[in-house]
């Protein structure tokens, strides 16, 4: 099912869904499932699966050599998608980027996901590779998402990018985009961020999951200032709960996103990472019971990998 039929058929109940990352290559997907097995008690709808950009490795020859290559450290998006379904019963969602990806490549893997009945799809830029300062498209690839947008809506009406093919059956993938209730790191202004957003709903978005923000005021002027410009799309909340004291200056720096003051003291009370992570778990209930408190149609959770501190946000709030 699509994620807007979830949203319409919960009827204004707020749903609970969150995100994977794929193991790294060689990992077992066992690990997967026990850090989604605790989670699947609160019904999430659908769970969302990254894609990860490529990155150089080197690569130690004999001689003391070392030779580099650019590899995915974690493929498997559209694979783990398709096992979530047959385990879990579940729309799982994967993530599609213009970076790394030829037009070409991204078109198999659309087909891939229309094969196995994948009905949503979030598309996304992606960020530069790790070595690299700022985002450098691919050759023949999407240089934005609202490129890629456009991409998967020509194919849900049948216009693959080659014109030899005869279409009699098309896809009918619902697209999620990304938000930035902080503006993203290389936008101008807020301004000009929406106006890129309303972009990419225009192109044929359905809806949009935000970037993680600390301060749900945050979220709500977000909304507001979208719908002004006529974005009438649902926004989905994203919420991540700090676990470390490093996120205190990685987030920041990663994101360009504040954290607010109270928030930033309370983890610096704190004695140990035990200690920080229940200060996390405490802050993203009281964000998530407020932003249900609002009708939001989905708290959408950044797992990383790690269900626990999910699970004790989870069974406070849904
Ligand atoms: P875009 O919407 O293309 O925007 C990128 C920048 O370009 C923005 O500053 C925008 O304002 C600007 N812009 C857009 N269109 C134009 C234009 N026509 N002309 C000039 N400027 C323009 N990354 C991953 O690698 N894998 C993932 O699985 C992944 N999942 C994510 C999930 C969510 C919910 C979010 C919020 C982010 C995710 N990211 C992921 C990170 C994302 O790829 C980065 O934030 C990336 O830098 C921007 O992606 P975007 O899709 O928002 O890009």
């Amino acid at each position: 099912m699509k994620i807007t039929e979830h949203i319409n058929k919960a009827k204004g109940k707020t749903l609970f869904s969150f995100e994977i990352v794929p193991p790294l290559k060689g990992q077992n997907i066992q690990k997967l499932y026990d850090n989604i097995d605790p989670l699947m008690e609160f019904n999430p709808p659908f769970i969302d699966v990254t894609t990860s950009r490529e990155e150089r490795v080197y690569i130690k020859k004999e001689g003391g050599l070392l030779e580099q290559k650019v590899t995915r450290m974690r493929p498997g998006t559209v694979g783990i998608c398709a096992s979530l379904m047959h385990k879990y019963d579940i729309d799982p969602v994967p993530h599609v980027l213009c970076g790394g990806f030829t037009k070409e490549e991204t078109e198999y893997v659309l087909v891939d996901c229309h094969y196995l009945g994948i009905e949503n799809v979030m598309a996304l830029r992606g960020d530069a590779m790790k070595h690299e300062s700022y985002f450098i498209p691919q050759k023949e690839g999407n240089n934005y998402a609202s490129n890629l947008v456009s991409q998967i809506n020509d194919l849900n009406q049948g216009k693959y990018l080659h014109e030899i093919i005869e279409t009699t059956y098309n896809s009918n993938f619902c697209i999620g985009v990304a938000g930035y209730p902080e503006k993203h790191l290389e936008s101008p202004s807020m301004a000009s961020d929406l106006r890129k957003l309303k972009e990419k709903v225009d192109a044929g978005a359905d809806y949009i999951v935000t970037q993680m923000f600390f301060d749900n005021k945050k979220y709500f002027d977000f909304v507001k200032a979208a719908k002004e410009i006529g974005i009438d799309v649902p926004i989905i909340p994203g919420i991540k709960p700090i676990a470390i004291k490093r996120h205190l200056n990685i987030l920041p720096q990663v994101f360009r996103l504040n954290l607010p003051d109270m928030l930033v003291n309370e983890v610096e009370k704190c004695v140990d990472n035990k200690a920080i992570r229940q200060v996390g778990i405490e802050w993203a209930i009281a964000q998530s019971k407020e932003l249900k408190g609002a009708g939001v149609p989905v708290v959408h959770y950044y797992s990383m990998g790690k269900s626990d501190n999910i699970k004790a946000i989870a069974s406070q709030v849904f």
